[in-house]
This record gives structure tokens, sequence and C-alpha cells, in this order.
């Protein structure tokens, strides 16, 4: 796993200090800075994976700073921990509303401010490999049957079923709307681009294809007579 790095915005020094050589101590790679106008220009040069941001700073404060952030597509998914002082109950619920993801209060001990952080990480790492895994695959599951376009895969019971590029498109199209009917023209335009469909013809010969090797499947996809081709609902 690469080096994570974690920007710590605080303007005490002594506390600085200490986050900062907590999280090296952890493998962390650190950048400290004093004030909301820093931190802003450290971000400019990089974008870390965890934000520590002191609420009471001179200048910008951290909740100005937390709502720059959230507002700024750039920036938006970076967790940020917000460091407060006792007292500061309606910052912190300021804060968390803007979507801070988390706060300690002060005095903290080097520990537990580890652990949230560590917490924060992985909970971040794992929204991202959702949003990742829903941007690039949709798993359709039909009975037995399973599409997984992220990966361009069919399965029947489980077992792998080896379809050509365009038998895949073709069950795809079909089966992302159960039930509908399809024309041979739609068919072909739905599934465009390809070398073998472009004849309606050549949409028949390539279901006749699709259906053979989904085996006890194939009856998913279902001829309607001078119409075209619909996927069981
Ligand atoms: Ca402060």
């Amino acid at each position: 796993m690469t080096e994570q790095s974690v920007l710590v915005v605080e303007d005490e020094e002594d506390i600085r200090e200490l986050v900062s050589y907590n999280l090296q101590k952890e493998g962390y790679r650190v950048v400290g800075v004093a004030s909301g106008e820093d931190a802003l220009k450290a971000l400019e040069s990089n974008t870390p994976d965890l934000i520590l941001l002191d609420i009471m700073l001179p200048g910008l404060d951290g909740l100005k700073i937390c709502r720059k952030l959230k507002e700024n597509p750039a920036f938006k998914a970076v967790p940020i921990i917000m460091l407060t002082a006792k007292g500061e109950e309606p910052d912190i619920v300021a804060g968390l509303n803007m979507g801070a993801d988390d706060y300690v209060t002060k005095p903290f001990s080097p520990k537990v401010l580890l652990a949230r952080a560590q917490a924060v990480l992985r909970r971040a790492a794992a929204e991202h490999d959702v949003s990742r895994e829903e941007q690039g695959s949709q798993i359709v599951e039909i009975r037995d049957l399973m599409i997984h376009s992220g990966r361009h895969e069919v399965s029947v019971h489980g077992r792998l079923v080896e379809l050509t590029a365009t038998e895949f498109k073709l069950l795809q199209f079909l089966a992302q709307r159960p039930g509908w009917v399809f024309t041979r023209q739609q068919i072909l335009d739905g599934v465009h681009g390809d070398n073998y469909a472009i004849t309606d013809r050549a949409v028949d010969v390539q279901i006749v294809g699709l259906r053979r090797k989904l085996g006890s499947a194939g009856n998913y996809v279902e001829t309607v007579r001078g119409v075209g081709y619909r996927f069981k609902e």
C-alpha cells in the first residue's frame, strides 16, 4: 500500500508537532501548517488522504475551510477530522453538518486521534471502492443467470458462459429491460458498432447462437412473432 498523506492544520505548535510526530511514526506522510490560508496553499500542490483541521484558527477558521473544501468537487471526498476545544459544540455540529467526518476534543491522546484517523481513512477507502464498483460494473441477476457488465462475464447456474462481444451486448441490451419487446432495428441500434449484426437476419443468427450458449437460460430470450425479441419478464 502506498504511503497515505495527512494535512495537519493547527496553529498551536505543540499540538501540531505532537500530532505530526505520531502520524509519521505510523508511516503517514505529514504536512503541517499553522493557518487556514497556508492550508489552502498546501492543497493547491497536493491532495491529502485526510485532513486534521483545527477549528479555532487565526484568519480563515476551520469551519470556513471545511465548507470551502466540501463545496469543491476536487476535495469533497477528502475526509476531515476536526480538532476542537471544549465548549465548541455548536461548531462541531456545524462542521459535521457541512460534511466533516469526525472530531476529537482537545486535549486528546495521540492514540485516540490515530484510531479515529485510521477509522476515517478505512471508511473513505471503502466508500471509494464502492463508488468505483458502481461506476465500472453493474451486476444483473435474473434467476440463475448473472450478467456482470464490468467484467463482461455471464454465468448460468454459477458456470461461466463464453460469449462473443456481440452476443454479450445483445444479452445485456435485452436484459436491461425485461418484458420489453425490441424490434430487430432497435436491437441493431442498441448493439451498434458491431461487425456482425448489420442486417435483421444477422440479429436472428446472433440470437440463435446466444440461446444455445446460455443453455437452460436460453429460453429467457423470447421471440415475439412479427415484432422482434424480448427478455422474459
Ligand atoms: Ca487553534
